[in-house]
């Protein structure tokens, strides 16, 4: 693969320079080869469609300000009237400001009037705290304004506070944002920024794709887009489905220039669980531990399985709730009896309401007082315990509920391994190893996040009432699979 020759290097945005810093071959690619990269998933545009909601509530923090409306498709105009806007003495405050310098152009999403004349650059992230990626996103446009002329008394981070609780009527801006004042360490970084700057356009006038494999960075801060393209060509059994495996170990294996795991020696350090990996995979058979059928053989019937799915708006929709707090909206729930007969019991809210209420009466119903109740991970105890906290009036009755339940995914985890599970445990990578006709393939819900989304479109005013018929049986669906592959799940490990 090679650039086209005689161009001149692109333009660095924020975002790009922010690409660059976890990769420079994920900068090169968004420059000269973006085709590569995979199509956005929902969840991923449900994440940058929530940015764009916090990024437009918090401009009401700063009233009276000024949209610079033109996109980035315009940005020579968009400059010009930022620069007239600044001009406005009476414009507190403009919104999506935008600058240019040396090659690299930003567009800030609050520049503030501050009392003493100049002017505090604020930037809005749905996040609830800074992370390392938020200073360097601060750290460039703070090089830009000042390379531009602008003199900045604060630089900052806006972002959600965790402590909000919807008070019951219209947001209480001041409260559900939390500004973080990053000035010094920003200014801090300015020459680590110009450095860097300096790095990525040297990696940009490269005629070649820099030689970077993937690894661990391709999912910090945020699963690159090349991912699909960048691990194409790695084995089948790539050292990185080795559970937990260090960086440092990582390397080790780089330098011994191994990437399969049919290739590590033995004597190679590894722990337990990644040991136990190797063998299964160098002999292409199952680990089971004897303890694994006596486990699954002290669970009590009626055996529940269960799974719920949730919606952690970032602006709480409903009073009494605080930003990102998880609300189960449906559950499934397969009870194998003594006999050896399933049947099924489920829930899910239909209106746009806090579903707590009715969602714990429905599952309490059908749990009973009998019977070992199984999860998939933690997540389902975490949430009977949030609900426990939350519903006095079901309190005891949710904490039987915890008390009876049995997590699949740790018993697995620590008494079986199938090749085919290629390093994750999770539901999805189980099932199809264990029962390779029962898979997800054919369901239009595929993951937890992706039916969050669905749930918000389905309770949404503006669905119509056909979509929201599929959506609904959709989610059904989806949550009905995940409990039934429970069940069968069982019935795989114990041979039956
Ligand atoms: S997948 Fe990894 S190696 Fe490939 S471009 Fe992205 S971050 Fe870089």
């Amino acid at each position: 693969m090679d650039r086209a020759a005689g161009k001149n290097p692109p333009l660095l945005s924020k975002s790009r320079f922010i690409a660059g810093l976890q990769c420079p071959l994920r900068l090169w690619y968004q420059c000269y080869a973006p085709q590569l990269a995979s199509d956005i998933r929902p969840a991923q545009q449900a994440i940058f469609d929530t940015g764009r909601e916090v990024g437009h509530l918090a401009t009401g923090r700063y009233p009276g300000g000024t949209l610079i409306e033109e996109d980035h498709l315009h940005h020579a105009e968009a400059v010009r009237s930022t620069t007239a806007a600044m001009g406005q003495s009476d414009t507190p405050a403009i919104y999506e400001a935008a600058f240019g310098f040396e090659g690299i152009r930003v567009r800030v999403d609050v520049l503030e009037r501050s009392l003493s004349g100049r002017w505090n650059l604020v930037e809005v992230k749905s996040a609830t705290a800074v992370r390392d990626v938020h200073l360097w996103d601060v750290a460039v446009q703070l090089h830009v304004l000042s390379g531009s002329g602008l003199s900045i008394d604060r630089a900052g981070l806006l972002h959600i506070n965790t402590a909000y609780v919807h008070p019951g009527q219209a947001p209480v801006l001041a409260e559900l944002f939390h500004f973080d004042d990053l000035t010094p360490l920003v200014f801090a970084r300015q020459e680590d920024t110009h450095a860097q700057l300096g790095r990525l356009r040297q990696v940009l006038s490269e005629g070649q794709p820099p030689a970077i494999q993937p690894s661990r960075h391709c999912k910090h801060p945020h699963l690159c887009e090349f991912w699909d393209h960048c691990t194409d060509k790695m084995p089948e059994f790539w050292v990185l489905q080795l559970s937990g495996i260090s960086q440092s170990r990582l390397d080790e294996l780089s330098r011994l220039e191994i990437s399969d795991i049919r290739d590590i020696p033995a004597g190679f350090p590894l722990t337990e669980i990644q040991d136990r990996i190797r063998t299964c995979v160098q002999t292409q058979t199952e680990y089971r531990s004897p303890n694994l059928a006596r486990e699954l053989g002290l669970l009590q019937h009626p055996i529940h399985f269960i799974d719920f799915e949730t919606v952690g708006p970032a602006v709480p929709r409903y009073p009494g709730t605080r930003p990102y707090q998880s609300l189960p909206f449906q559950f499934s729930d397969h009870i194998l009896r003594r006999d050896g007969s399933v049947d099924h019991r489920e829930y899910l809210c239909r209106e746009d309401k806090d579903p707590r209420t009715e969602f714990t009466r429905a599952l309490l119903d059908a749990l009973t007082a009998d019977g070992s109740v199984v999860i998939y991970t933690t997540y389902e105890k975490k949430i009977l315990r949030a609900l426990a906290n939350d519903l006095p009036e079901m309190r005891e009755a949710l904490h039987a509920a915890v008390d009876r339940t049995v997590d699949l995914h740790a018993m697995i985890k620590k008494h079986y391994y199938h090749p085919q599970f290629r390093g994750s445990f999770s539901l999805k990578s189980v099932l199809p190893a264990l029962l390779p006709q029962m898979d997800y393939q054919d369901l239009a819900i595929q993951e937890g996040s992706q039916a969050s989304v669905e749930y918000l479109r389905m309770i949404g005013p503006q669905t119509p009432a056909a979509e929201k018929e599929k959506i609904e049986r959709d989610l059904l669906a989806y949550c009905g699979q995940d409990t039934l592959a429970m069940v069968r799940i069982r019935e795989a490990l114990l041979g039956s």
